[in-house]
């Protein structure tokens, strides 16, 4: 009896000890994305100010306009993605890292590895991907 509430006991500290780790790991993988996204957000927006000398030519001046089109949708993507990694770090803090919020169930390793920031385990993934794909038709 008191052996079987020593294993429980150690069984919920391992298992706390292996989720602290876990989750160290992913904080500090989404720091590091957090970073890279900051730095190339602050290089686009000094790239963007040194290209507004003068352009005589309308073609260049057409490529230019285009070039700051794709900058400013590559902007928007990073935006986007530094909110969500953003809430993943809050999800860290609060402890609802890694859990799916659709049914409940921790997210693997393995696709939070390939993907940090989602919040769905992959069989909700592929389940709303096919709702998607209905709604579309
Ligand atoms: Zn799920």
């Amino acid at each position: 009896m008191i052996l079987g509430y020593k294993v429980l006991y150690l069984g919920v500290i391992y298992r706390a000890m292996l989720t602290k780790k876990k989750l160290t790991y992913f904080k500090k993988l989404l720091n590091e994305r957090f970073e890279e996204l900051l730095s190339e957000a602050n290089k686009t927006v000094s790239g963007m100010t040194a290209h507004k000398e003068n352009l005589p030519d309308p073609s260049d001046r057409a490529s230019l306009e285009s070039d700051r089109n794709f900058t400013l949708r590559i902007r928007d993507r990073e935006r986007k993605l530094i909110g969500k990694i953003r809430e993943a770090l809050d999800r860290i803090e609060n402890g609802s890292y890694g859990i799916c919020e659709e049914c409940g169930e921790d997210i693997s390793a393995e696709r939070l590895k390939a993907r940090p920031v989602t919040t769905l385990c992959i069989d909700c993934k592929k389940r709303q991907e096919i709702e998607e794909k209905v709604k579309g038709l």
